[in-house]
């Protein structure tokens, strides 16, 4: 293998999946709760504060005992003892399996927030997470969603109606979404069928309008006790955020930094994007990435997943695929081939373009890894090709 910048450079996992016996049956942990209507919505589990529990359930602390460090990062307002008592943990969600999709939690030993829910199967483990820390559902003073795709914002309904004092915060494109899921549940179900749909996502539930806060581009919000700064984010989404905890020095990609799961970064950093559909902008993309980096973060915690310290080293890795990206953007607008067709050109050509990029970070996947990296690689094959679409009809949705 040759030497190259991305052989040295590795992501921090704190989830270690040998230390982890798995997650358990989902019955055991939703207990079934249901409203007023009979309709389960999801609420934690009795023993939800057991520690070995929460381990199990993929809760572990990002930092908590070092944060004069983080403090160090800039110089925040907060007392030391703020400082001292400022936590965030990273909470596995489970989705398709452990080490695919995580979300987060703050707090200061008082006030609380999460950013993304996952989907309302996860919100038990969020809230055993925030009960693990000895804090109550009204401790939590805000649930920001970095975008709405369903394994990001699809439990932002069930967690808000757990946590009563809770203000969304979002992308101002979102708020709509979030306050009336039933056009994202019509697409998804459309896409997945109706068992698939609730296997993976459960119930949409919305989100009440006077609950929902768009936050603007740069605007800075304190809450749990640090300052986020919500940054506009286009590219992989529209109706993106970024979110930087000025305090910690941390970032909160969402899906706008990229995918790094942790089983593929055995042999050195390995991050790719996401391109997948309806919104791939290559140009916006690679913005979003540049202005990320230049926050000159300690860390990025990506939803997909866990926390990256290699920030300029992901950060070329992004841009090459990007490159490859929209190379292959251009050419599928450009050919003859007809609309319909697009997917499956784009699917064809994607695979080896990706495999070739990969190589030159020292990435070469084995069976499972391409397993692993398949549902992504036609994602992104699909998004490429839409936005392909896109570009030859301007007006289409
Ligand atoms: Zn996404």
């Amino acid at each position: 293998m040759r030497d190259l910048p991305g052989n040295g450079a590795r992501c921090k996992w704190r989830a270690r999946d040998s230390d982890r016996s798995g997650p358990e049956p989902r019955s055991r942990e939703r207990q079934d709760a249901k409203d007023a209507k009979g309709r389960w919505i999801g609420v934690v589990p009795d023993d939800s504060a057991n520690p070995r529990r929460l381990w199990r359930l993929g809760v572990h602390p990002v930092h908590g005992t070092n944060l004069s460090a983080a403090a160090d990062w800039r110089a925040g307002p907060g007392t030391a003892m703020q400082r001292l008592m400022t936590r965030t943990m990273t909470v596995d969600c489970d989705y398709l399996g452990p080490g695919f999709a995580a979300a987060y939690l703050m707090h200061d030993g008082a006030r609380a927030a999460f950013v993304d829910d996952n989907t309302a199967h996860a919100v038990p483990r969020l809230l055993a997470a925030l009960e693990g820390e000895g804090l109550a559902p009204h401790a939590v003073e805000a649930i920001a969603v970095t975008h709405v795709h369903l394994d990001h914002a699809g439990g932002t309904g069930a967690l808000a109606l757990a946590c009563p004092d809770a203000v969304v915060l979002c992308h101002p494109r979102a708020v709509r979404h979030l306050v009336d899921p039933s056009r994202l549940e019509a697409s998804a179900r459309a896409v997945y069928g109706d068992e698939r749909f609730e296997h993976l996502y459960g119930r949409l539930l919305p989100v009440d309008a006077s609950r929902v806060r768009a936050v603007g581009d740069d605007e800075v919000v304190p809450v749990a006790g640090r300052r986020l700064r919500f940054l506009h984010v286009r590219g992989h989404a529209n109706h993106h955020v970024a979110i930087l905890d000025e305090d910690a020095g941390e970032v909160f990609s969402g899906d706008s930094f990229g995918l790094a799961y942790p089983a593929l970064q055995k042999r050195g950093l390995f991050v790719f994007p996401s391109t997948s559909p309806t919104d791939f902008d290559p140009a916006e993309a690679r913005a979003s990435v540049r202005r990320v980096a230049a926050l000159r973060p300690r860390r990025v915690m990506l939803a997909h997943f866990g926390e990256l310290t290699a920030v300029d080293e992901a950060a070329r890795q992004l841009e090459s695929f990007l490159d490859v990206s929209e190379a292959l953007l251009d050419e599928a607008a450009a050919s003859a081939e007809p609309d319909d067709a697009l997917d499956a050109f784009c699917a064809r050509r994607l695979e080896p373009r990706f495999l070739k990029t990969a190589h030159r970070w020292g990435f070469e996947p084995d069976d499972s890894a391409m397993a692993i990296l398949r549902l992504d690689l036609d994602l992104n094959a699909a998004g490429i090709a839409h936005a392909a679409r896109r570009r030859r009809a301007p007006t289409r949705p």
